[in-house]
Formats: C-alpha cells, sequence, structure tokens
C-alpha cells in the first residue's frame, strides 16, 4: 500500500514538472542575449524582460578595463545571438572574438553614430595629460584616452542603447515585436520618472566637491548636476604619478573637499596612503552594480543606489 501510494507521489510530481516545463514559459524565447557588463545587463533587461534569458560575460568584482576571457568565454560568444558590449576602446579583451561575429549578432554601442556624437572627452585629454605616457604606442589595441567610455552611466544614453537592442531584436524575433517595443517605451518611461527619485536624492549634495577614483562618472555628473574636482587617474590599470597626487593633495586643502569616492573593484596603496592622513570622508561608488539582479526596473534601482552612495559621503 505504501508502495502504491509512493509512486502515485512521484508520478504526479513527475507530470507537474512535465506540465510546468511546457506550459509555464511559454512566452519565453531561449535566445543567447551576452552582455560584457552588468549595467549594459541592466538596461537590455528593460527590452527583454519577460522575453528572453540574459547573460553577462563579466563576473562581480571584474573590471571591464583589465579582463581577460575564459576559454568558456569564447564558447558563450561564439553561440550567442546577440553580444552587447561598450565597444574596443574600453573592452580591448573582446575585440578579436567579436571580429569574427557577423555584423548583426553585436551591438558595440560606442559606435553607434546615435552615441558618438554625445561622447564626451575624458577628464585630462583637454591637458594632454596623458600624451607624453601612453606606453602602448605600438599596440594595435591601443587604449584611446580621447572620449570617455563610461557612456551607460548616462539615462539618455542608456535610451538609445536600448532602442538599438529593442531594433536588433526585432529582425532577429519579428514575431516578438510588439512586445520588444512595448517594454521599450516603458523602459522610457520609467527612466523619465526615476529621473525626480535621482534629482531628489542628488538635491542636497549639488554643490558639494569631490575627488572619485577613476574617471567613471562623467556621464552620471554631467546629466544630474554634480560638481566633481577631478579623479585619480582616467584609467585603473595606471596609478597617479607623484605629480599627479601632490596637485590632488592642494586641491584637497583648497577645495574643502568633502569626500573621496573609492570604488569595490580597485584598491589603491597610493591613494589609501594619501587618504590616510587627512580627515576627509571617504565613499564607495559602484559603476558596475555588483549583485543588483537582472529585472526591467534593475536599471533605475542601479541609479537610485548609486545616488545614495554619492550622498552617504557628501551630506
Ligand atoms: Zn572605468
Amino acid at each position: 500500500m505504501i508502495y502504491k501510494l509512493k509512486y502515485i507521489f512521484y508520478m504526479f510530481i513527475f507530470y507537474t514538472i512535465i506540465c510546468f516545463m511546457i506550459f509555464s514559459p511559454s512566452s519565453l524565447v531561449f535566445a543567447n542575449i551576452i552582455t560584457s557588463i552588468r549595467p549594459l545587463a541592466f538596461i537590455a533587461a528593460g527590452v527583454v524582460d519577460g522575453i528572453m534569458p540574459i547573460q553577462i560575460l563579466l563576473p562581480d568584482g571584474f573590471s571591464p578595463h583589465d579582463y581577460s576571457l575564459k576559454p568558456s568565454d569564447f564558447k558563450k560568444i561564439k553561440q550567442a545571438d546577440l553580444v552587447i558590449w561598450i565597444g574596443p576602446d574600453m573592452e580591448k579583451f573582446l575585440q578579436k572574438p567579436i571580429s569574427r561575429l557577423s555584423k548583426n549578432k553585436h551591438i558595440a554601442v560606442t559606435e553607434l553614430n546615435s552615441i558618438k556624437s554625445l561622447l564626451i572627452t575624458d577628464f585630462y585629454s583637454k591637458n594632454n595629460y596623458f600624451n607624453n605616457k601612453d606606453k602602448d604606442k605600438n599596440n594595435k589595441y591601443r587604449i584611446n584616452y580621447q572620449y570617455n567610455m563610461h557612456v551607460w552611466l548616462s539615462p539618455k544614453i542608456a535610451c538609445i542603447i536600448a532602442q538599438s537592442i529593442c531594433n536588433n531584436l526585432i529582425k532577429i524575433y519579428p514575431e516578438k515585436k510588439e512586445k520588444l517595443r512595448l517594454n521599450f517605451y516603458e523602459f522610457k518611461k520609467n527612466i523619465k520618472q526615476n529621473d525626480i527619485l535621482v534629482n531628489n536624492i542628488l538635491n542636497s549634495s549639488r554643490k558639494k566637491k569631490y575627488f572619485v577614483f577613476h574617471d567613471a562618472y562623467s556621464y552620471f555628473e554631467k546629466y544630474y548636476k554634480l560638481s566633481p574636482l577631478g579623479c585619480f587617474t582616467i584609467n585603473p590599470e595606471i596609478q597617479p604619478g607623484i605629480k599627479k597626487i601632490y596637485q590632488i593633495q592642494n586641491q584637497f586643502i583648497i577645495n574643502k573637499v568633502q569626500c573621496i569616492f573609492l570604488e569595490p573593484q580597485f584598491n589603491s596603496a597610493v591613494i589609501n596612503n594619501i587618504i590616510k592622513k587627512t580627515k576627509i570622508n571617504i565613499g564607495i561608488l559602484d559603476p558596475l552594480g555588483i549583485g543588483l539582479p537582472i529585472y526591467r526596473d534593475s536599471y533605475m534601482k542601479f541609479l537610485i543606489r548609486l545616488s545614495k552612495q554619492y550622498v552617504n559621503c557628501l551630506n
């Protein structure tokens, strides 16, 4: 009797799982959408949430400035239906594997014409800060110091990226056209509403002076009208020199610096040493949204979290 009951129970579980597999994800397309970094997945999720899953290439804690692909990453890229990445100037590690994909299988967001015209120059480009120091001159994948590539931190650019993802996916999955478009319009609307919240959070911090670890936040700061004094480095792979540190230390005194922001991805002994000698607040800014799950409203949550990180140190 007990065996019979057990048999019925197991059969019930088995058929429930089969029914779930057949009917539940009926609206989900099993596509391979890959983004290089987490914030691009936040933006993509605004368009594809409820339609297809997204994979992120870079694990949390790694930086797009110096990542090296694992063998399994190459396989993922090869099998992808669409790879969304920042572009060759920031993500050199993706340049070769992506050059083997057909044009319609990837979006390099900083290469989109509608975004090229919105790129802003690096903090020190005007002063030719790096011109004499570029050790990579003979490398054909040389770092481009002319433009700041952290475009995902501009809500305006995020909308253009979302639109491009939407248009690309409509070409691959025309049967999902309506849902993709609807999601995109919803994403745009949410960003506008979120702007009010972020502006309210940042209101009291607009005129406070601060330094950031690396030049990642210019798009966010420009969009929300914050007042940074500068950064320790444009590229976190390059440590600031003695002259640069001396200049920054002088700024601490002249400008009444309120806060110095470090990042969870990097630990700099040089900078930690300078900070030890001051009484300035230390804050953490995370430009990559570590640990935030991927949902349709993740991009908004990411901006809210970042603005709270600013305020926690500045106020
Ligand atoms: Zn960066």
